[in-house]
């Protein structure tokens, strides 16, 4: 594993151990998972960095990570950790409107 990922995972673990977050899945509550872990923003604020205003590669995880570590430290309600399994679904969910996601979670309950 290189060094970078090392030291984003260090933060991660560290910051997943807040109260808030349990240190688990907020979903399926597995501590860790082999495609990794990741903070969900619940809310974004206005003039806010994210992910992709950092380079691509470990470089720029690190140092998004670095830059989150304070904000989520500071206001952890403002996010939910998820493995990425379920941030993908969050994420999936997010791209319909309310009506939609009730109407697929009706769907989804009433399917066996
Ligand atoms: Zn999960």
């Amino acid at each position: 594993m290189n060094n970078d990922q090392d030291k984003v995972n260090k933060i991660k673990r560290e910051l997943a151990k807040l109260r808030q977050f349990r240190n688990r899945c907020y979903v399926c509550h597995v501590s860790w998972h082999k495609r990794g872990m990741t903070f969900h923003h619940i809310k974004y604020h206005k003039n806010e960095n994210t992910h992709s205003d950092f380079v691509n590669g470990y470089v720029g995880t690190l140092q998004y990570y670095e830059y989150l570590k304070p904000i989520i430290k500071k206001n952890p309600k403002r996010f939910a950790y998820l493995c990425n399994s379920h941030h993908q679904t969050v994420t999936k969910l997010l791209q319909f409107n309310h009506d939609k996601q009730d109407r697929i979670f009706k769907l989804v309950r009433k399917s066996r």
